[in-house]
């Protein structure tokens, strides 16, 4: 059965990149009824962070991806911190020495790197050279004297490697550029080069879906896994390997995790919603259908396919990633897009941690009259503010104040006033009609411009919602405190 893992480092903030990882091997694996591994691979504790693993898990449950084994809910092969499992790997490490896989390398670095630089310059493979693969024992015994610390090296056989990619075919590696790699540090720390494809092994990982960025690796884990067969390390089988495909940000350059557009936290304060996310992260490689990019998760995991996957590196199109939010938007049942507003609102201190009935009532009442409109949640800040804002605290945007509320507008919001102070029935449709004939038949102004000045005063600016609604919403008296205020 299928055996996939997602094994983020816990290092940095997530990014779009890990999230598509992570999203097409959660695909592959729930398509196939297989099983996700989610490994946290926190061996480099320079750089990990626990700040950054709990990050991590909260990006997942917010992406709404579930794994069957791992943090938090355990597995057969427990733990999936690769920070409590030194032992295991101190033990392989041991018998892969012993059967002759890995030796002990006693190369400074600045050795290492003349010699690197003088097979440049001679036009020879610039890689790790062999030097201390057959050591004597008298050798041995010098570099012992001069307290020099070996780090653990894989030797790596002599034949060409090839694997048949899921995403890119049949790739073939010659020997003389895949050298004999470190595996353990001279302080005794395994490297990912080892914890890897070990945890991948005793896992029963059966197909490996990673970022092209470790192509580089993959003959080298290969071989790995041959030496790993030989001492009874895992079952004895070798994961199928898939390589995404790269994706370009900016400028046609590779997206780095740095990049601020390739932040997830940014996605999610903005008010991008999973279901969006997920659709356009999926076509980052893969398509439902030539001419439907718009779909579900579950039409995504229904069809999700790796021999689909596209090699040609893929474009991050920030403008098609908010159209497809926005079309989300729309898709969520009324009660639900309520819901999510919510924290949107309570970021900027709109709505408090606990909103009251009535707050929330209100909530439902403008939700609608936005809903077609946004492209990010967040928007419902500008949209809706003015409605929840306390009265003490609502301005007008300046720009728009500067630009709408000038003397010409003075004769338009005393008329509105005296319109809808005499106005019995404070609903959209007699708002609508008394302020049309106040405004345009009886100071003849044109409905276009008649209404702008209205709008700013009231919503704070000049984009919001339906202007006969929102008066509705926001009550004649705080409508008419508004037009008055502006006329100050
Ligand atoms: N921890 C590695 C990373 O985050 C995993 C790479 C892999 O999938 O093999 O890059």
């Amino acid at each position: 059965s299928v055996r996939v893992r997602f094994c983020p480092s816990p290092t940095g903030n997530p990014h779009v990149g890990l999230v598509r990882t992570a999203l097409f091997n959660w695909a592959f694996a729930r398509h196939n009824g297989g099983t996700l591994v989610f490994r946290i691979e926190d061996t480099d504790s320079a750089r990990d962070s626990e700040e950054s693993y709990d990050q991590l898990l909260d990006a997942m449950r917010w992406l709404g991806f579930d794994w069957d084994e791992g943090p938090e809910i355990g597995g057969p092969h427990a733990p999936y911190r690769q920070s409590q499992r030194m032992d295991i790997y101190a033990d392989v490490a041991r018998r892969l020495h012993e059967a002759g896989h890995a030796y002990h390398c006693y190369c400074s670095t600045e050795e290492l790197d003349a010699r690197r630089e003088a097979a440049r310059a001679a036009g020879k493979p610039s890689g790790y050279d062999g030097h201390c693969r057959n050591l004597t024992d008298d050798q041995i015994a010098v570099y012992k004297l001069e307290k020099r610390e070996p780090i653990l090296r894989f030797r790596m056989p002599d034949r060409t490697i090839a694997f048949d990619d899921l995403v890119r075919g049949t790739l073939t590696f010659e020997p003389e550029n895949v050298p004999d790699y470190g595996i353990v540090r001279a302080n005794g720390a395994p490297l990912y080069t080892l914890v890897n494809p070990v945890d991948d092994a005793l896992m029963g990982i059966t197909h490996v879906l990673r970022g092209e960025d470790l192509l580089s690796s993959t003959p080298r884990q290969i071989a790995l896994y041959a030496a790993l067969a030989e001492i009874g390390v895992g079952n004895g089988t070798t994961p199928r390997f898939g390589h995404l495909p790269y994706v370009m940000g900016e400028g046609n350059k590779k997206l780095s995790k740095r990049d601020p557009q390739a932040s997830l936290n940014l996605y999610r304060e903005r008010g991008f919603i999973p279901e969006g996310l997920l659709n356009y992260l999926s076509l980052l490689g893969w398509s439902l259908s030539a001419d439907d990019d718009l779909f579900s998760t579950e039409q995504l995991v229904a069809a999700f396919d790796i021999a689909d996957v596209n090699a040609n590196p893929a474009r991050f199109d920030l403008k098609k990633c908010e159209h497809i939010n926005a079309e989300h938007l729309r898709r969520l049942a009324p009660e639900e897009f309520v819901r999510r507003l919510v924290p949107y609102l309570q970021a900027p201190g709109l709505l408090p941690a606990e909103p009251s009935a009535e707050q929330l009532e209100l909530l439902a009442k403008v939700a609608p009259l936005t809903q077609e409109r946004m492209v990010v949640l967040s928007e419902i800040v500008n949209m809706a503010g003015f409605l929840f804002v306390d009265p003490a605290g609502f301005a007008v945007d300046p720009d728009d104040a500067a630009k709408v509320l000038t003397a010409d507008a003075r004769p338009v919001l005393e008329a509105s006033i005296k319109a809808l102070e005499a106005l019995a029935d404070f609903t959209p449709e007699p708002i609508q009609a008394a302020l049309r004939e106040a405004l345009v038949d009886g100071l003849g102004i044109k409905p276009k411009f008649a209404f702008t000045p209205l709008r700013v005063a009231v919503t704070g600016r000049r984009v919001s919602p339906p202007l006969f609604e929102s008066m509705e919403l926001l009550g004649r008296p705080e409508t008419l405190r508004r037009l008055s205020a502006a006329l100050a």
